[in-house]
């Protein structure tokens, strides 16, 4: 039973994903106090953290920086506002995901699930042989007329630059596209835009994509330095 620690001072919030969690078969531990938590964290360290950013005492990235000074153990966080999503991405804090509140127990456990996947193929490459040598082909279905993409059968629930960038990547897979080429081509004012603009969707469509399938998120790559490409 994977174990997960939950700091998070809003009952509601808490009570839900506890309970989606434990109908999962999550072993789950919740702390309202930053300080709480990261004892909890220390004397029983769990297989991720999902970790709120405006709590009581210390916020969500100062917990983050001190378990990254000894652990590697991912963490989830949920965010309230636009401008803490900004930092979760500026910020090198090295979380390995977020969710934007309100969200769907369901597409959390999902995401957990899947972070954790991820940690153990990384870490454990011989203990999955199926996931690494068979991972799943990420289906990829565009219907210009609806302008819409399907993931696996399902239709994502894109926004309109979240449409326009995957369809950009997808017709010419492989191809490395820079952020600037990205922005003229997607946003009809690129001046206005920023580089990091193009960072924080393509994180969200990943995130979408990884909702049904964990191996789509990964054929969006980041060539670093140069840019994004589709990798089919
Ligand atoms: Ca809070």
């Amino acid at each position: 039973m994977p174990s997960v620690l939950i700091v998070e001072d809003e009952p509601a919030i808490a009570d839900t994903l506890i309970y989606a969690l434990r109908s999962e078969n999550f072993e789950v531990t919740h702390h309202i106090t930053g300080q709480e938590g990261l004892e909890h964290f220390q004397k029983h360290p769990p297989d991720l953290a999902v970790l709120d950013i405006g709590l009581p005492d210390i916020n969500g990235f100062d917990i983050c920086r001190k378990i990254r000074e000894s652990s590697t153990t991912p963490v989830l966080f949920l965010t309230a506002r636009d401008s803490e999503i900004d930092q979760v991405l500026g910020l090198e804090i090295g979380a390995d995901d977020y969710v934007t509140k309100p969200f769907s127990p369901r597409a959390v456990v999902a995401r957990i699930r899947a972070i954790l996947r991820r940690a153990q193929d990384s870490t454990h490459p011989s203990a999955t042989p199926s996931s690494v040598t068979h991972p799943e082909p990420a289906l990829l279905d565009h219907c210009e007329e609806t302008m819409s993409i399907a993931c696996s059968g399902y239709p994502l629930d894109l926004t309109a630059h979240e449409y326009k960038l995957l369809s950009i990547l997808l017709a010419q897979p492989g191809r490395v596209f820079t952020r600037e080429q990205l922005l003229e081509q997607a946003w009809e004012d690129p001046g206005s835009a920023m580089d990091r603009t193009i960072d924080a969707h393509i994180k969200s469509l990943r995130a979408k994509l990884r909702e049904h399938s964990v191996t789509a998120a990964d054929t969006i790559q980041t060539r670093r330095g140069l840019g994004y490409t589709l990798v089919l």
